[in-house]
């Protein structure tokens, strides 16, 4: 691998989403956002349920990544999540749906584990319609 590059992989417990050399990732930890360049110290963080983003050879990808967590080491870096995709593959559609289910149920919730619930599927909806319009 080239010394300017991070070999870079998500994986969840069904697939490799995402696995090849890139030139930096940003991505949300739970403390904030942050971002990664080739020879950043070796770096940790718990993942916040949002977008990640990639830049392969001057070109950028976005990801949903559903939490999980990140690090980074000797210019490699590996998230592990329940769930993630990459913006290219995400139905914007079903996210939608989703989205507005949630909110639906939010207005409804009558306990606090319902509003968590809902609060949790609002966020993954939103997290898929971020990376699929690549913001
Ligand atoms: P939904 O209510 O639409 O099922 P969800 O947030 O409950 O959304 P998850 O449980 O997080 O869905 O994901 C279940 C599976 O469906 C995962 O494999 C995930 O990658 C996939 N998935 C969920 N939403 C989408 C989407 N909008 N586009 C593509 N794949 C999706």
């Amino acid at each position: 691998m080239a010394e300017n590059k991070i070999h870079f992989k998500i994986i969840t417990p069904e697939k490799i989403v995402y696995e090849d050399d890139v030139e930096s990732i940003i991505a949300k930890g739970v403390k904030g956002s942050f971002g990664i360049l080739p020879g950043h110290i070796p770096f940790m963080s718990t993942l916040d349920i949002d977008t990640a983003k990639v830049l392969k050879n001057g070109k950028e990808i976005y990801f949903s990544v559903i939490g999980g967590a990140f690090q980074f080491k000797n210019n490699e870096a590996i998230i592990l999540t329940e769930v993630a995709e990459c913006g290219d593959d995400i139905d914007t559609v079903r996210a939608q749906l989703a989205k507005e289910r949630a909110e639906a149920s939010l207005n409804s919730a009558g306990n606090q584990r319902d509003v968590k619930i809902a609060n949790a599927a609002l966020a993954r909806a939103m997290a898929r319609l971020k990376a699929a319009a690549k913001q």
